[in-house]
């Protein structure tokens, strides 16, 4: 499966790997956010969205731990921060293995907060303090991750 690894040395270059990622969300694609906090899961996230013609606040979800955006497209995003859930059986309580309905874009923050309940992502992100900045991987898991990661162009600075 294909994967990629570069070196974000600024935030600037985070928002640029988000707004390239706009380029290949398509229809019921999955992301898996890995990294410590402040390692720019949610700094990603929103460059994305707002690059896919989001115009309003992208909040972490931290407290409400999802976040629903409408695109311009009429394409439903959901942001997820599951790092304050207490267990994997909270994610199906609250019904968000629903809204992982092969429709709606997923992008999830601490996805191992719910393991064994979510199903194998499209694609995973890890990101990583390094220095100043970041370093990052992303890897497809899937045909339609492999699909993603062949659309996106991130011009890697290391
Ligand atoms: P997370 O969601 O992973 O907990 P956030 O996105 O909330 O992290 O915060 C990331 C922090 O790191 C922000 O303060 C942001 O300005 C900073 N940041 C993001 N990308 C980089 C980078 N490539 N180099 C240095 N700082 C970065
Ligand atoms: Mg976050």
């Amino acid at each position: 499966m294909r994967s990629l690894k570069t070196y974000l040395p600024d935030e600037a270059a985070t928002l640029a790997l988000g707004a390239s990622l706009a380029q290949c969300l398509a229809k019921g694609l999955l992301v898996y956010l890995h990294g410590d906090l402040g390692a720019g899961k949610t700094a990603l996230t929103r460059a994305c969205l707002h690059a896919a013609g989001y115009v309003g606040a992208v909040k972490s979800p931290t407290y409400t731990l999802v976040e629903h955006y409408r695109l311009p497209s009429g394409q439903q995003v959901l942001h997820f921060d599951l790092y304050r859930m207490g267990s994997p059986e909270e994610f199906l309580d609250a019904g968000f293995a629903e809204e992982l309905n092969g429709d709606n874009i997923c992008l999830i923050e601490w996805p191992s907060q719910a393991a064994g309940v979510l199903p194998p992502p499209d694609v995973q992100i890890y990101l990583r303090v390094a220095g100043d900045g970041r370093e990052v991987e992303l890897q497809a898991c899937s045909h339609q991750g492999e699909l993603c990661l062949n659309r996106l162009h991130f011009a890697p600075t290391l």
